[in-house]
């Protein structure tokens, strides 16, 4: 873990990647992996809640710190690359809370009483919609969910 401010060399850093993967665990890495990706689509569409932020910020306290690790694994993807299976895996992402979804994957925007209409598909658990729309291949459910 970096003690200080020093530019790191990519060997070292890559050091530290492997001492965290085996403090935590795999499946540790790979659930925390998913609730960042999760938080980070709720926070471009300005979704994320007050349970969800504090959540995110007991598991991720130091900003700077977590920025630098996006930005080291950023680094990591440019010139390393990843498997295929990696690839798939990025792609997962989970909430550590309640979504505001409520696990209907839609968003609604409600303009009075009794008065709500879907404004968005949840960026997190209508993923597969939202990837098929963009794709084209977009069909609505039966019953009408994304
Ligand atoms: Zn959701």
């Amino acid at each position: 873990m970096p003690a200080n401010r020093r530019r790191q060399s990519p060997e070292q850093v890559r050091d530290w990647i492997v001492q965290g993967v085996e403090r935590l665990g795999l499946e540790e890495i790979g659930r925390r992996a998913a609730f960042r990706r999760g938080y980070r689509l709720l926070e471009m569409s300005g979704l994320v809640t007050a349970q969800i932020a504090q959540r995110h910020e007991q598991r991720f306290p130091v900003a700077r710190r977590l920025a630098v690790a996006d930005q080291q694994s950023g680094n990591n993807v440019l010139w390393f690359g990843m498997s295929e299976q990696t690839r798939r895996r990025n792609g997962e992402a989970a909430v550590d809370g309640d979504c505001p979804c409520r696990g209907t994957r839609q968003i609604r925007a409600v303009y009075g009483e009794g008065q709500d209409q879907l404004a968005m598909l949840c960026p997190v658990h209508a993923q597969a919609s939202i990837r098929a729309q963009r794709e084209g291949n977009w069909q609505e459910l039966p019953g009408g969910r994304a």
